[in-house]
């Protein structure tokens, strides 16, 4: 008898689960509550433009993130770079560069750091004493978890503005809180992950392809080509046990199933099984700032700012198919302080800091200008956040939990997600053949 499995959610955890279930032969059901697969990366059209509702970026230790696009064969629509190079704005127009060499790491960032043009040569060699220490730090150590990313640096001599123009400018990014609020276990997973661990791993990837099209339609098409039904607009009200199996409730009909992958939020995998979830580990917001100008301003892919809101910025000009003019989107991470304001007092914030940073965008006015807000992009990557995240294996034989939020040792991000799914495809693998015989039986 085939095992019958329905994954709740199609973001990139449900979507990877259910992509690797299929593959194994089970009769897979995906049932997500909207009307597209993607879960928080997703495209919408504007006009004749294609507009993501997020800027996302990867870097190039994300193995099963692009794995997982290889499989899709989407995977040639990200540009990575041969080698990271990330230009970095200062707020006095200072602009310096963080690259990488070939030297193995971490010799690879040490020529980079001893140039940093926004760090003076004191601060330069404070930053790059604190290398070692970072590299040696367990990100698996629970007692990492409890401190913050900011104790630890001040405590290994970095100071204010160590921790702005070097420390915060990938913080911020990859943990969505800055250096005071983030979990130094996080932390350390993405210093020493995605910087000191191997010097390739830093490279920046990214999408060349609108989100939709890199995820939720191909992973749709691929679903179908593998034998799985897919559901949309079927939100789940209710997951019961039933005598052989579960009970998957949508507001159109019952599913039977030997096994449960629930892929969805904290918030909602909570409510739908309040028994297992405990939803505590908050949200942190990312909003994007949407800008057509009638001219190019810039010839660069992205560039970070430091001591701006404008904290980075990317040229989304192919992207969204624009064909005259350039489109930047800024993304504001950690975003708590703005994301509560109006679009027009965010346009007031924004174009003359845009103009500041970017003079080519200065005396243009724009002609469009628009806001995405994502106000549960994360979850907060605080101190105790790690032993707050769920552990994927339930007590319930059959039923797993998948998302980016669990307990995967990795940032709320794609590679998390994906490695979630992989995570959740496995242990119901182990878990199934018993679950089916006792079907059977
Ligand atoms: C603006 C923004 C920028 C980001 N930037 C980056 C970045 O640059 N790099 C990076 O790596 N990560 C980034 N992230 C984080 C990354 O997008 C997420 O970690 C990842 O996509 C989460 O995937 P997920 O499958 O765990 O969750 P989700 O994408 O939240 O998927 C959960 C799915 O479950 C569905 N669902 C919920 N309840 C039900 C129900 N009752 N029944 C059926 N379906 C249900 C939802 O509709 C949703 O589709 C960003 C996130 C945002 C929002």
């Amino acid at each position: 008898m085939t095992a019958r499995v329905v994954v709740v959610g199609g973001g990139l955890a449900g979507l990877t689960a259910a992509c690797e279930l299929a593959d194994r032969g089970l009769a897979v059901t995906l049932v997500e509550a909207r009307a597209r697969l993607g879960g928080v990366t997703f495209s919408f059209s504007r006009g004749d433009l294609v507009v993501d509702n997020g800027q996302h970026v990867l870097l190039r230790c994300y193995t099963a993130y692009l794995d997982f696009l290889r499989r899709l064969g989407v995977a040639h629509h990200i540009e990575m770079q041969p080698r990271m190079t990330i230009p970095v704005q200062g707020a006095d127009g200072r602009l310096g560069s963080l690259s990488r060499t070939a030297l193995p790491a971490p010799l690879h960032l040490l020529g980079s750091l001893a140039t940093y043009k926004l760090l003076s040569p004191v601060d330069r060699v404070r930053a790059a004493w604190a290398v070692p220490a970072m590299r040696r730090l367990d990100p698996d150590d629970p007692r990492l978890d409890e401190q913050s990313l900011g104790d630890w640096l001040r405590a290994h001599g970095q100071n204010d503005n160590t921790i702005s123009a070097l420390w915060n400018l990938i913080t911020v990014a990859a943990l969505n809180c800055d250096a005071d609020e983030a979990s130094l276990a996080l932390a350390a997973k993405v210093f020493r992950t995605g910087l000191l661990d191997r010097s390739e791993n830093c490279d920046i990837g990214v999408p060349a392809v609108p989100l939709s099209e890199l995820h939720g339609e191909p992973a749709l098409a691929y679903l179908r080509a593998h034998g799985a039904q897919v559901r949309l607009h079927a939100a789940v009200k209710e997951i019961r046990r039933a005598d052989n199996g579960f009970e998957v409730v949508t507001g159109e009909d019952t599913l039977a199933a030997d096994a449960v992958v629930v892929a969805t939020s904290a918030d909602a995998a909570a409510r739908l099984l309040p028994d297992t979830v405990t939803d505590d580990l908050g949200h942190s917001p990312i909003f994007n700032v949407h800008v057509i100008f009638p001219r190019r301003v810039t010839d660069l892919p992205f560039l970070a700012v430091v001591g701006s809101p404008v904290q980075w910025a990317f040229d989304r000009t192919s992207v969204s198919g624009l064909t005259q003019g350039q489109y930047l989107a800024v993304s504001v991470s950690a975003a708590s302080e703005w994301i509560d304001l109006p679009v027009a007092r965010l346009r007031e914030l924004f174009l003359p800091e845009i103009a500041r940073v970017l003079p080519g965008a200065a005396g243009q006015v724009p002609t469009d200008f628009f806001v995405t807000k994502e106000r549960t992009a994360t979850f907060r990557q605080q101190p105790g956040s790690g032993r707050r995240r769920a552990a994927q294996r339930t007590g319930t034989p059959g039923l797993v939990l998948a998302g980016a939020w669990t307990a995967t040792g990795w940032p709320d991000t794609m590679e998390g997600a994906v490695r979630s799914g992989q995570n959740a495809a496995r242990l119901l693998s182990e878990q199934l053949p018993a679950t089916v015989s006792e079907v059977a039986r």
